[in-house]
C-alpha cells in the first residue's frame, strides 16, 4: 500500500472509530437506582420519588434536566453525567450532587 493510499485509510478507519464510539456514547445505558454509586448518592430516575426525609435538601421541581452536572438538553429523556462515566441519568432524575444550573 503506498503511503498515500494507506494514510487515507488510516484516515478512514479512524472515522469509522470515531462514529462508532459516539453512536456508543449516544446509546450509554441509564443508571440503574441500585449502582453502588448511584445508591450512595442517593439517585432516583424519578425526582418526586426522593426521600425527602434522608435528603432535605431536594427541593420540588429540581431534577437532573436543571443541573449544572446534566450533558444532556433538557428536552433529551436522558443524558450524561461526569459522576455517572459511560452510563446515562434520567432528565427527570436527581441525585444528593444536584447543583442548580446557573
Ligand atoms: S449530579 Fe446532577 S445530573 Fe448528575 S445525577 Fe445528580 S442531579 Fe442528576
Amino acid at each position: 500500500m503506498s503511503n498515500r493510499r494507506q494514510f487515507f485509510f488510516q484516515l478512514s478507519a479512524g472515522t469509522g472509530f470515531v462514529l462508532a464510539a459516539s453512536s456508543v456514547r449516544a446509546a450509554a445505558p441509564l443508571v440503574a437506582e441500585n449502582d453502588p454509586q448511584a445508591a450512595a448518592l442517593g439517585y432516583k430516575a424519578d425526582a418526586t420519588k426522593v426521600d425527602k426525609t434522608k435528603f432535605p435538601k431536594y427541593a420540588a421541581g429540581d431534577h437532573c434536566g436543571s443541573c449544572a452536572l446534566f450533558q444532556g438538553k433538557a428536552s433529551d429523556a436522558a443524558g450524561g453525567c461526569p459522576l455517572f462515566a459511560g452510563k446515562q441519568v434520567a432528565t427527570k432524575g436527581w441525585c444528593s450532587a444536584y447543583a442548580k444550573k446557573a
